[in-house]
């Protein structure tokens, strides 16, 4: 599989011209970068328009930043995986840590991975600890937990398009990235639970760091936030591991 740099840029930015000057500033400095899946995440409001003027088809592909568990109906302000795939959307994070903290269980996550499959899109699965568990020495009694739940019921077949993302809560917007050692251990015990599957490091990735994860850590990839905001910083990024 090659490498994949999913950039979550969370609730920015606030107007649509600068989501295109974004957009297309990435676009062109990745244009002939053809070893690397590079898919940009944007708030929904922002989707059909980038998805419109988009200049290549190589890179990047849009994926979503969540979405419901239910095709249509009575959900105010809810998105459903079928809206996202008639969209032309290829993939969607589901679990973020940042979501999880406005009250998202692993139960709602499980349905939505549910949904997101049975529609052919490629939910990337956010799981990780926070400081407190991990000072507990309970990060993996956690992840454990979280994937168990997370996948519950889910077949065999249906895991083939599946991604892990490991960001440990802690690590996220921090400036305070998971040791490659410490980020490895991690990748290996996930590894054991969920096999084959691509696992993705999220947390204070930078241009510095981001080939560490690959080379040494193991990772498939990795989920860029607030670095994906700097066109040349997010760039430098995907360029780092093109090298690896
Ligand atoms: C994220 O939001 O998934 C993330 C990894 O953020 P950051 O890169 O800012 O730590």
């Amino acid at each position: 599989m090659k490498p994949l740099i999913v950039a979550n840029w969370k609730m920015n930015p606030s107007t649509l011209a600068e989501a295109k000057r974004l957009f297309n500033s990435v676009a062109k400095g990745i244009k002939n970068i053809g070893r690397t899946e590079v898919v940009i995440c944007p708030p929904f409001v922002w989707f059909s328009n980038l998805l419109a003027s988009k200049p290549y088809t190589l890179n990047p592909k849009l994926g979503a930043q969540d979405c419901f568990w239910v095709e249509s109906g009575a959900y105010t302000g809810e998105i459903s995986p079928i809206m996202l795939k008639n969209l032309g959307c290829k993939y969607v994070i589901i679990g973020h840590s940042e979501r999880r903290k406005l009250g998202e269980t692993d139960e709602m996550i499980n349905k939505k991975i549910k949904a997101a499959l049975e529609t052919k899109l490629k939910p990337i699965l956010c799981v990780g600890e926070t400081e407190e568990e991990r000072s507990d020495g309970k990060t993996f009694e956690v992840l454990t937990r979280q994937l168990e739940r997370s996948l519950n019921y889910l077949s065999n077949k249906s895991f083939r398009n599946l991604i892990i993302a490991y960001e440990p809560v802690w690590a996220i917007g921090s400036g305070n990235p998971c040791g490659i050692s410490e980020a490895k251990a991690v990748n290996l015990f996930i590894r054991k639970i969920v096999k084959n599957l691509p696992i993705l490091y999220g947390g204070s990735v930078n241009s510095q760091n981001a080939e560490s994860y690959i080379k040494e850590a193991k990772f498939q990839g990795f989920i860029v936030g607030g670095a994906s905001l700097n066109p040349q910083e997010f760039i430098r990024i995907v360029k780092s591991v093109v090298k690896t």
